[in-house]
């Protein structure tokens, strides 16, 4: 089967929509660990797996010798390490043919902190010894217009990126990406990295001027220290942590680390990546 873990989440069913496309939902199986939440999945035919990262019991009975299989990263982070061990552990027991993990654009150079766990994962499955695909993501869009709302509704971008640029693209981008690799030929993919990004580099200058051409508001761009931001953050209500990980994400995009185009992810999916116009103009349209 091709394996989905984190199936409920945003980019999981993304991948599911994109692999029930291509191949029959007898063949796609999704690990969850809320069956409720996947109910409407095994309704469209696909198989749950019921499994909790941080129970690795669970996990034994996730996978089966020759699946294709998708971690797609936790969203907890702090633990992640431990989690994505345990599922890189029932991975190898079980035998799978292939295990493709979402990690992050640039990989082992990456230098921010959200980094740290998915260059440990590299290292563990690299470890594991078994055959991998790296799909390591850039920037989804969808961070920036989740919060447009706010944006809207102050006329203004805040951050401490500078003039650095993104080169984003949409989940369902990523997502088609993923899709390509489980269902293309495994020895194509067999022990392949993917730097995934955007066509397109822009900067928060930019994106405030579009969201202001969208939305006929003045936009402004404002960029301020790294202390500002994390005290303007803290603040409005974010959670220390949280806040400090924005902060750093910011000097990480001043620095240029989420800018790289090798162009792997319009090459992989067969078209251009999604304008960032268009995802701006498909988020105010939702606000509206
Ligand atoms: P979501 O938070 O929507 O999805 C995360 C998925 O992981 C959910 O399905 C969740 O299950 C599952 N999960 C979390 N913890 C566990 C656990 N202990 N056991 C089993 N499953 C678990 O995130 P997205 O889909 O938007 O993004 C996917 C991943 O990409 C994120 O988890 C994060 O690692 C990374 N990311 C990347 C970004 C980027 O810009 N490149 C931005 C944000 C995140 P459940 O559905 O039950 O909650």
């Amino acid at each position: 089967s091709i394996v989905v873990t984190g199936a409920t989440g945003q980019l999981g069913r993304l991948v599911i929509d994109e692999l029930l496309t291509q191949v029959p939902a007898a063949s796609v199986a999704a690990v969850v660990r809320d069956k409720e939440k996947a109910a409407d999945l095994a309704e469209r035919g696909v198989e749950p797996r019921i499994a909790d990262y941080d129970r690795p019991e669970t996990l034994a009975e996730a996978f089966e010798a020759g699946d294709r299989v998708l971690l797609i990263s936790g969203s907890e982070v702090g633990r992640r390490v431990p989690q994505h061990a345990a599922v890189i552990d029932a991975a190898k027991a079980a035998g799978v043919a292939q295990l493709a993990y979402t990690g992050v654009l640039g990989g082992p150079e990456a230098d921010f902190d959200l980094a740290a766990e998915h260059k440990e994962t590299e290292r563990l499955i690299l470890d594991s010894g078994l055959p991998y695909t790296f799909l390591r993501n850039g920037w989804y869009t969808e961070n920036y217009t989740a919060n447009l709302a706010a944006v809207l509704a102050h006329g203004a971008v805040v951050a401490n990126a500078g003039e650095g640029r993104i080169a984003s693209a949409t989940r369902a981008d990523y997502a088609a990406a993923a899709a390509a690799v489980l269902t293309g030929p495994v020895e194509e993919h067999r022990n392949a990295v993917y730097e995934l990004s955007g066509d397109v580099a822009w900067s928060l200058a930019e994106y405030a001027a579009e969201v202001a051409r969208r939305s006929g508001r003045e936009i402004a761009y404002t960029h301020v220290p790294a202390e500002t931001h994390l005290a303007i953050l803290t603040g409005a209500g974010v959670p220390r942590p949280f806040a400090e990980i924005l902060v750093d994400v910011d000097r990480a995009v001043e620095r240029g680390a989420l800018a790289r185009r090798t162009g792997d992810l319009s090459r992989l999916i067969g078209r251009p990546t999604t304008p960032v116009a268009d995802t701006i103009a498909e988020a105010i349209g939702a606000a509206r």
